[in-house]
């Protein structure tokens, strides 16, 4: 079965801990490809700072160097809200009914899930791994409205479609919002940014 995932983001930058949590978690699903879709305009937050052709081109500088991440402009082409929903729909149309479909999230993200625009739906277009860090409490699936989806990671890694599950991964303490004020401080974010993305960030002079 091929293994797909999503890892949607405003990506206002893309950071280390984006990147390497998408690699983590291509490794423990055996994924074919991990589609890194920034969003053109958000639904549930305030609008990014920088534009969403900026955003895209810092997403593919870092996933350059990566064969497994692939940055996926679908949500900038379509346009308008970026409504998940749509993009897992695309997603599907484009790699058939038998391939395995992963929507990651955050537990952060998950804890709002059911305020998403047709958030039953999606379970029938594919898996939610809610990926929680190394230190934090687990998301409490079972407390959420999908509670009868919930499967192991090893059950879930032989479902296309219709599994809740999470995933640990090795805790990145690092957010846009933390990278977004340093630089306006003009404080380095070296360390928090991959090498291509820092360097165009310098040459661009954002986020100043
Ligand atoms: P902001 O600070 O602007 O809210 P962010 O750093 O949280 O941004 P987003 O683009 O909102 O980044 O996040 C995209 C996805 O990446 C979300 O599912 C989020 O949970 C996840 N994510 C964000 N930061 C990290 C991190 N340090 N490690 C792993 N995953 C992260």
């Amino acid at each position: 079965m091929q293994r797909i995932a999503l890892f949607g983001g405003t990506f206002d930058p893309i950071h280390n801990g984006h990147l390497h949590s998408a690699l983590e978690l291509a490794q423990q699903y055996h994924l074919a490809r991990v589609h890194m879709v920034p969003c053109y305009q958000p639904v549930h937050r305030v609008a990014p700072q920088l534009t969403a052709e900026q955003r895209f081109q810092m997403l593919q500088l870092a996933c350059q160097p990566h064969s497994v991440l692939h940055a996926d402009d679908r949500e900038l082409r379509r346009q308008g809200p970026s409504y998940s929903i749509d993009t897992l729909q695309s997603l599907r149309d484009e790699y058939g009914d038998d391939a395995q479909l992963n929507l990651v999230m955050g537990a952060d993200a998950f804890a709002q899930f059911d305020r998403w625009h047709r958030s039953d739906d999606f379970l029938d277009l594919a898996n939610i791994v809610v990926m929680w860090r190394a230190g934090e409490l687990p998301p409490n699936l079972a407390a959420s409205d999908y509670s009868n989806a919930i499967k192991s990671h090893d059950d879930a890694i032989q479902c296309s479609r219709g599994a809740l599950t999470s995933v640990q991964l090795t805790p990145w303490e690092i957010s846009s919002t933390q990278i977004r004020a340093s630089l306006a401080a003009g404080e380095s974010v070296v360390q928090y940014l991959p090498e291509a993305v820092s360097k165009f960030v310098a040459e661009q002079q954002l986020y100043r």
